[in-house]
């Protein structure tokens, strides 16, 4: 295995580099994990500190070989953080499906389809879900 293969293996590749995509990809770079981030625009990378040390990557990630040529193929987890949840779906699905990943993370605006991506073993993180439950909690309501 090559050393670029070998840093893959254990990397994790953020598709989305908007506030939260950023803040991942800041989190795993501070805790010395390998990271690359995808955004299909350049500008979306200033979001990044400037003490980031991992690797970015501009293109459509809906697009396969731009998934492919950022290495896809080869990391170890996958976070969908686009702003779009058809998008994100999408991504995740190739990613399962293409590129075989076993750790595919991906944000959904829409509560409704949660059951059916964790049908498809994809893990969904929704804001509105987290939102609701955290503010129930603190009513005392469920
Ligand atoms: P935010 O809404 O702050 O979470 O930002 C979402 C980010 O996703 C933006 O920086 C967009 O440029 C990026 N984005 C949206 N669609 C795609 C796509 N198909 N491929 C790559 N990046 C995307």
């Amino acid at each position: 295995m090559t050393k670029l293969e070998s840093i893959r293996r254990s990397s994790t590749m953020v598709v989305g580099c908007g506030r939260l995509g950023a803040r991942l990809a800041d989190g795993l770079s501070e805790a010395g994990k390998n990271s690359i981030v995808v955004d299909r625009s350049p500008e979306a990378f200033r979001k990044l500190s400037t003490a980031y040390g991992g690797l970015t990557y501009i293109g459509d990630a809906t697009d396969l070989e731009v998934l492919k040529t950022a290495g896809i193929e080869t990391v170890q987890t996958l976070i969908v953080v686009t702003d779009d949840d058809n998008t994100n779906i999408m991504i995740a699905q190739f990613a399962k499906a293409y590129f075989g990943i076993e750790k595919v993370i991906t944000r959904l605006y829409d509560p409704e389809r949660i059951a059916v991506y964790s049908a498809m073993d994809i893990d969904t993180i929704c804001p509105l879900s987290l939102a609701e439950s955290h503010i129930k909690s603190q009513m005392d309501f469920k």
